[in-house]
C-alpha cells in the first residue's frame, strides 16, 4: 500500500489547531470546548461521532468495505493545573491551566490522521478515541466503564506520547512494560498534644511521623526483590502550628510505583503493617488511606512488534529501545481490555528541552508530520486491501 503523505498545507493547519488547543486548555473531565472542537472536525469529514464516554470523551468511527478488522487509536485531551511560563505567542489564555504534557499535540495529530483516513481506501473499521482526564483522574477507565469496547469492539488499540527525552525521529515501543502502576497514600497519625516543654505528658505524632517515613524506606530496599522495580516516595509531611506546642495530629502523603502485580501487593501490605505498628510503638494511632490508581501500562508483544514495523517502514522513524518509565499512564486501562501498544515518539528540542509538566514546556510541532504519518500508515497497514 502506498504512503499517504500529508501536504504542507495540512501540516500548517494541524499546527494551527495545536496552537488553538494550547491557548484554550481544559482540565480533567472539563474538556467541553476541546471535545466540541474535535467532534466538529470529525463530522466535517464525514466521520460518525458518538460522545458521552467518560463525560467529555468521544469516539469517531470510519468504516469501509466488508472486513470485520478493526483498530482503535486514542488521544488524550486534558491539560494540567500549571501556570504557563513558556512565553509562546499562543500561550494559555487561562492562568493556572496549561497544556504542559503535549495532549494538544496528540489531539491535533490524531485529528489530522482521521482526515487523511477519511480520504483513504481501506477495508475495515477505525475508531478514533478522544479521551478526557489522562492526568491522574483515569479518563480511560471512565470510557471503558461507560462501555467503550462493548459499543466499539476492536481487535487492537494504540496510543502515543511525545517524549522529550528521546531524539526527534526516534520511537520506542517495548514488548512489555512501558509505564509503571501507581498508588497514592495518606497516613493520618493521631497522638496526644502537649506543651513543647513537657513532651512526656503527650504522645508526639511528629516523632512517630519521622519514624514512619524512615520505616517506609525499607519496603523497597528490604521487602521487594532487588530484581524488581518499586518506589515509595513520601512527598508531603504536615503537622504542628507553633514552635512550643506538640500537635495532636500529623499527616504524611506520597506515591508508590511498581510494575508486577505481586510487587504492588507487597507495597500495600507492608505499608499497612508498618504504619500501624510504628505509630502504636510511639503511643499514637495511624489511619492509612491507600489507593491504587493506575495499573502498569503493558504492551501486547505482537501489537508492539507490528507498531515497530510500521514505524520503521521506508525509514520513517528510527525504532530504538529504552527502559520503561516509572511515571504512569491511564492508557493502561485500555490495554487491560484489548491487546495493543503504547509508544513514545521522540520530541527532544535542541538546547533548552523542558520536560513534560514543566511550566516552560511546549509541544514540539516539528514532530507533527511524523505523528500523523505514523497513524496514517498504521491504519493503511492494518486495514489495507
Ligand atoms: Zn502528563
Ligand atoms: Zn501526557
Amino acid at each position: 500500500m502506498s504512503r499517504h503523505d500529508i501536504s504542507p498545507d495540512r501540516i500548517a493547519e494541524t499546527i494551527a489547531w495545536r496552537h488553538h488547543l494550547h491557548a484554550h486548555p481544559e482540565l480533567a473531565f472539563e474538556e467541553r470546548e476541546t471535545s466540541a472542537f474535535v467532534a466538529g472536525k470529525l463530522a466535517e469529514w464525514g466521520i460518525a461521532v458518538k460522545g458521552g464516554y467518560g463525560g467529555t470523551g468521544l469516539v469517531g468511527t470510519l468504516s469501509r468495505g466488508s472486513s470485520s478488522r478493526t483498530i482503535a487509536i486514542r488521544a488524550d485531551m486534558d491539560a494540567l493545573p500549571i501556570v504557563e511560563a513558556s512565553g509562546v505567542a499562543y500561550a494559555s489564555k487561562t492562568s493556572g491551566k496549561m497544556h504542559a504534557c503535549g495532549h494538544d499535540g496528540h489531539v491535533s495529530m490524531l485529528l489530522a490522521a482521521a482526515r487523511q483516513a477519511s480520504e483513504m481506501d481501506f477495508d475495515g473499521t477505525i475508531h478514533f478515541l478522544f479521551q478526557p482526564a489522562e492526568e491522574a483522574e483515569g479518563g480511560a477507565r471512565a470510557m471503558v466503564a461507560d462501555g467503550l469496547f462493548r459499543d466499539f469492539p476492536t481487535d487492537s488499540v494504540y496510543a502515543l506520547h511525545n517524549w522529550p527525552a528521546l531524539d526527534v525521529g526516534t520511537c520506542v515501543a517495548r514488548d512489555d512494560a512501558m509505564m509503571a502502576a501507581f498508588g497514592v497514600f495518606e497516613i493520618r497519625i493521631t497522638g496526644r498534644g502537649a506543651h513543647g516543654a513537657m513532651p512526656h505528658e503527650g504522645a508526639d505524632p511528629l516523632v512517630a511521623a519521622a519514624q514512619i517515613v524512615t520505616a517506609l524506606q525499607t519496603i523497597a530496599s528490604r521487602n521487594v526483590s532487588p530484581l524488581e522495580a518499586a518506589v515509595v516516595s513520601v512527598t508531603q509531611i504536615h503537622g504542628g502550628d507553633a514552635w512550643n506546642v506538640i500537635p495532636q495530629e500529623a499527616v504524611i502523603r506520597g506515591t508508590t510505583r511498581w510494575f508486577a502485580k505481586d510487587v504492588g501487593d507487597i507495597l500495600e501490605q507492608r505499608m499497612r503493617t508498618l504504619v500501624v505498628a510504628v505509630a502504636e510503638g510511639f503511643g499514637c494511632s495511624a489511619d492509612l488511606d491507600y489507593q491504587r490508581r493506575y495499573p502498569a501500562t503493558i504492551n501486547d508483544a505482537a501489537s508492539a512488534a507490528f507498531a515497530r514495523s510500521v514505524a520503521a517502514q521506508d525509514g520513517a522513524l528510527s525504532v530504538v529501545d529504552a527502559a520503561p518509565s516509572m511515571a504512569a499512564e491511564d492508557f493502561a486501562f485500555m490495554l487491560e481490555e484489548r491487546p495493543g501498544c503504547y509508544l513514545w515518539l521522540g520530541a527532544r528540542r535542541n538546547g533548552a528541552n523542558p520536560g513534560l509538566h514543566s511550566p516552560h514546556y511546549d509541544f514540539n510541532d516539528t514532530i507533527i508530520p511524523q505523528g500523523v504519518d505514523l497513524w496514517t500508515r498504521l491504519i493503511a497497514t492494518s486495514l489495507g486491501r
